[in-house]
């Protein structure tokens, strides 16, 4: 969500910059800017609507070898052009771009007006201009600390400075911020695909944490402008992978990569000869493991559904309680931190901000939390107490596809390692063992199942409304499959348990209204084929996700079938193809469908 690239070095910035934000315009933006340093002083560009408009917009003479750059998601005051950043002070020799929210900027405005400052736009943003602006420190960092030290709330700040014209300063607090080192140029940016086709060595700040970036290095403090020590390393990533080559779309390259990504989420962790996994992240013996009496999940989205489907394994193979929340409700409720629960914070990102906050909230209380997160070093990694790394690689489509199925072969491992230090069988151990291991090739048979999926998703594409119902494993397999519809194609799509058709939504069956069913052959099958039965009544058309042979009776139904594995890893079988209908379906109606409306990537504000 909104994003900060910036550049110190020894080419023209603006190039950088502008290529920088078209790499983060997949997190959702409203509107763009750009602030240069050059021979003149400090140069502005911003706009609402789109990167490649300020592009085409930009002046003549936008010279300038430091820059920040900037895509807004407006939190306070409308999507216009003086809102956009950079923002400046009131002589213009500041300029800053600020992600996050500052909680106490009505105040603070309210104090600059009173000492006669000018603030033209309705940000919460502008006041950290001003505040820098009119700090009396005699350099940049003690300026901005200066300015820091008033403020309340969250941030990636960038600044740039007409009399400090070697450097950019930056800030991070609850919101993504690395620095990047170049060859005599340094960078700044709120997610590594804003600079990867440059560099690959980052160092990722702290909370509370200031860098100064020059030419030639960095160096970083506290607010209080003690020194840190952070080094940078070259993360192994290959800049290709933010790329979409030859497809249509991100989505659609990340769903045909999952094979291969749920390839090396596993490598390495299966050991068959003792039937279990081994998660060397999660750092706990199994004296401590054993004392685990609950887990409870974290998430929101997509990575809530896929926690659900986690707190099942975790139930079946290890039978210990398990269930899964949304993270952006859990700290409000004052919740009980127990001492033997495991607390699973999950995040393709690792920067959800919902998600972020209640990790913070469980080790305020003393509680263990470990973390299923993809982007390697993100925050939710770092203060997490251990964790599994998902190896996914890059994820730029808002629909999460392969980090989901990730996430759930995360859970299964995980599963797999609780359940036997209790009373999983070592012959159980083995068994799902060798379900994981058929798994990338049965994901494969299942995407390969996309032309028949695009001319039914073309016919689902007509309907206003739709659900979507399962049952026990197959519930939260119907809300993911639901929220990627609706994500993407803006269709309306519901998802319920099948058994409580009956108690309400079947009032809404009818012609028009499809259902997508999930009928695993599974100890619940009767029952499902049952409640097809009372939606085919009502004529309301049917797609039913099952497997080869299982009896639908006389119901008339479209079937999407998938290969059988362990009744256990069923739901992330069955998830694959829900993700093919609701790409085509969108795509069918022409959205776009790595940019969902009014959708960003990583939620990084609250
Ligand atoms: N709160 C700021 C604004 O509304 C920044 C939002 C962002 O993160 O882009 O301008």
């Amino acid at each position: 969500m909104c994003g900060i690239v910036g550049y110190v070095g020894t080419q023209q910035a603006s190039p950088i910059l502008v290529e920088g934000l078209t790499r983060l315009e997949h997190r959702g933006y409203d509107s763009a800017g750009l602030a240069v340093l050059g021979s003149t002083g400090v140069k502005v560009a911003k706009r609402a609507g789109r990167v490649r408009d300020l592009a085409d917009g930009l002046p003549k003479r936008f010279a300038g070898k430091v820059g920040i750059g900037h895509t807004r998601w407006a939190t306070h005051g409308p999507a216009n052009d003086v809102n956009a950043h950079p923002h400046t002070d009131a002589k213009g020799l500041v300029a800053i771009v600020h992600n996050g929210i500052i909680d106490n900027a009505a105040a603070l405005r309210q104090r600059l007006a009173d000492e006669g400052a000018d603030l033209v736009s309705d940000t919460d943003s502008e006041v950290l201009a001003h505040l820098v602006g009119r700090s009396g420190a005699d350099t940049l960092e003690g300026k901005v600390s200066d300015a820091l030290s008033a403020v309340e709330g969250t941030y990636g700040l960038a600044v740039l400075h007409a009399d400090f014209p070697d450097r950019l300063v930056v800030a991070r607090n609850g919101s993504p911020l690395l620095v990047g080192v170049g060859d005599r140029e340094m960078y700044v940016a709120s997610d590594l695909a804003a600079i990867v086709r440059h560099t690959t060595t980052v160092a990722h700040l702290d909370d509370g944490e200031i860098a100064t970036l020059t030419a030639t290095g960095f160096t970083t403090y506290r607010l209080d402008l003690s020194r840190t020590a952070r080094d940078a390393t070259t993360l192994d990533i290959d800049p290709a992978a933010y790329e979409a080559g030859d497809h249509e779309s991100f989505m659609h390259k990340e769903m045909l990569e999952q094979p291969a990504a749920a390839v090396r989420v596993l490598r390495g962790r299966l050991d068959e000869r003792f039937g279990t996994a081994h998660l060397g992240g999660l750092d706990m013996d199994a004296r401590e493991t054993r004392a685990i009496r609950r887990v409870k999940i974290l998430g929101c989205g997509s990575a809530y559904y896929v926690g659900q489907m986690g707190a099942s394994l975790v139930e079946e193979l290890a039978r210990i309680p398990a269930d899964a929340e949304a993270a952006s409700e859990f700290r409000y409720r004052n919740p009980i931190i127990e001492p033997d629960t495991l607390y699973v914070a999950v995040s393709q990102s690792g920067e959800t901000i919902d998600t972020l906050l209640a990790v913070q909230e469980i080790r305020r209380k003393g509680g263990r939390v470990i973390g299923l997160v993809n982007v390697v070093g993100s925050a939710i990694a770092r203060e997490c107490d251990g964790g599994i790394y998902l190896h996914a690689g890059p994820e730029v489509a808002v629909a999460s596809t392969k980090a989901l199925t990730n996430m759930f072969l995360g859970f299964a491992l995980l599963a797999l390692q609780l359940g036997r230090v209790r009373d999983l069988s070592i012959a159980d151990g083995r068994r799902l063992i060798a379900g994981l291991q058929r798994l990338p090739e049965q994901i494969e048979e299942v995407l390969a199942q996309e032309e028949a999926l695009a001319a039914l998703a073309g016919r689902l594409a007509e309907a206003e409304s739709l659900f979507f119902v399962g049952r026990v494993r197959g519930f939260p397999v119907a809300r993911e499959g639901a929220q990627k519809f609706k994500e993407i194609s803006y269709r309306h799509a519901e998802a319920y348990q099948t058994s409580e058709l009956k108690h309400g939504p079947l009032a809404l069956i009818s012609p028009d209204v499809p259902t997508v069913a999930i009928v695993p052959e599974d100890e619940l099958t009767d029952r499902n084929v049952g409640a097809l039965h009372e939606i085919a009544a009502r004529r309301g058309p049917l797609v039913v996700v099952t497997h080869e042979g299982v009896d639908l009776g006389d119901v008339e139904a479209e079937r999407v079938v998938v290969p059988r594995n362990e009744r256990e890893l069923d739901p992330i079988l069955m998830t694959i193809p829900l993700q093919l209908l609701a790409y085509h379906a969108a795509l069918r109606l022409g959205h776009d469908i790595d940019k969902p409306r009014n959708l960003a990537k990583s939620v990084t504000v609250e």
